[in-house]
């Protein structure tokens, strides 16, 4: 593993987490693909404020420069445009691969996750370097088995219009484990459930941004089907402190990683009333094809093996994002966007 050595003493402040500093209590260079979306640019405030040096590699397919405009000029922090699909040469300790267009709408578009996962674990075992995969709970796909735990297989349609990020999901987990069987790279595999917090994209298509978006614009709230399919919704602190915990613990995974609170659609809705306008209005919408009927992580693994577990609540983490998103969207109009 290669370390960088500050000419400087760091200001290893630590403040904003639990988790210790990096292996050995050094200072690492860290690779965050996709960290200019919305988990990554969380994740490199905690990895930047941990004294760590930060290269973040982001086409801004979902990703703003607007995320990590507060670390520029910070000699510990480098942004790249760079689209992952493409090889690159760089020297670092860890890897956490991000990049993936994430939401429904964009998804569709490219085959980062086959590619550029691909590369990335080329990366690794060139440098030697730990590679973290976000994975995702859409690896279940509509699971006959509630709540979800790590051994289950999961039941997915390879051939559905959601396929091309479930599979390319699951692509993902098995290169990641090949790279690790056969050629002995470190690795961790996180998967994420839903999660939420200042920064998401507004438009993307997702329930949360959705309804808050909604919300705030005083537009009815779209709530797709009957509104009983449930999903699990975790804040984005939550999910970075479970991440760099596995980064840097002694357990390859998968792990999953959500918030086991368990929301019907009419629910969340619910409480986004509750937020943010009492008077906001449903409105039904048909579904979308191969929807998962329900979804909550089990996370005794995490528990156990990372000392992990999720410790802001629904009703307490959407306030956390809706001066965000007022902002963004009442500053945006005054733009002419929106
Ligand atoms: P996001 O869209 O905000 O972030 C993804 C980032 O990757 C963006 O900055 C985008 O520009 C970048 N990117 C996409 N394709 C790229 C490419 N080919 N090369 C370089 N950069 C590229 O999404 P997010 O919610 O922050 O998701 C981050 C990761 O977590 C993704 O891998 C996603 O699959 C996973 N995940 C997220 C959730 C969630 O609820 N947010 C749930 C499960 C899994
Ligand atoms: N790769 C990369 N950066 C590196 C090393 C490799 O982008 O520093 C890419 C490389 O171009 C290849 C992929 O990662 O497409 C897999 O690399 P690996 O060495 O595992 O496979 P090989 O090149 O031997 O097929
Ligand atoms: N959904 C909804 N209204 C919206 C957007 C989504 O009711 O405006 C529903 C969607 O049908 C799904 C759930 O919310 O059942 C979660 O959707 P999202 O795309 O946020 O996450 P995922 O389906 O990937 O878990």
């Amino acid at each position: 593993v290669l370390y960088e050595e500050h000419p400087e003493p760091l200001q290893r402040s630590n403040v904003a987490g639990k988790v210790p500093l990096g292996v050995k209590g050094k200072s690492l260079r860290i690779l965050v693909t996709g960290g200019a979306g919305f988990v990554g640019s969380h994740l490199v405030d905690r990895l930047i404020g941990r004294g760590d040096s930060v290269i973040v590699v982001d086409n801004f397919f979902t990703g703003r420069k607007e995320n990590l405009v507060h670390h520029f000029g910070n000699p510990r922090f480098e942004l790249i445009r760079h689209d992952v699909v493409e090889p690159i040469l760089l020297e670092v300790d860890q890897i956490y691969h991000l990049a993936c267009p994430a939401s429904p709408v964009h998804y569709k578009f490219n085959p980062t996750n086959v590619v550029g996962t691909l590369n990335m674990l080329g990366l690794a075992k060139r440098v030697g370097a730990r590679f973290l995969l976000t994975s995702t709970s859409e690896v279940y796909g509509d699971p006959l088995q509630h709540p979800q735990v790590e051994t289950y297989w999961g039941n997915v349609n390879p051939i559905g219009v959601r396929s091309c990020y479930d599979e390319g999901k699951r692509t993902a987990e098995t290169l990641t484990m090949d790279y690790h069987r056969g050629l002995g790279i470190e690795v961790r595999i996180a998967r994420i459930f839903n999660t939420y917090g200042p920064r998401m994209c507004i438009d993307d298509g997702r329930v949360v941004s959705n309804f808050v978006a909604q919300a705030l614009r005083k537009e009815p709230l779209t709530v797709y089907g009957d509104g009983k399919q449930t999903r699990s919704f975790q804040y984005v602190s939550d999910l970075v402190e479970g991440l760099m915990r596995l980064m840097e613990g002694d357990h390859v995974g998968p792990f999953n990683l959500g918030n086991p609170g368990e929301f019907t659609m009419l629910e969340l809705a619910e409480v986004v009333q509750e937020t943010i306008d009492p008077n906001a209005k449903i409105e039904f919408r048909p579904n979308t094809e191969d929807d998962p009927h329900k979804r909550k992580p089990d996370i005794s693994k995490a528990k156990q093996l990372l000392g992990w577990e999720p410790t802001v609540s629904l009703r307490k983490g959407l306030p956390l994002m809706v001066s965000d998103f007022r902002q963004r969207i009442f500053g945006e109009q005054k733009m002419g966007g929106a």
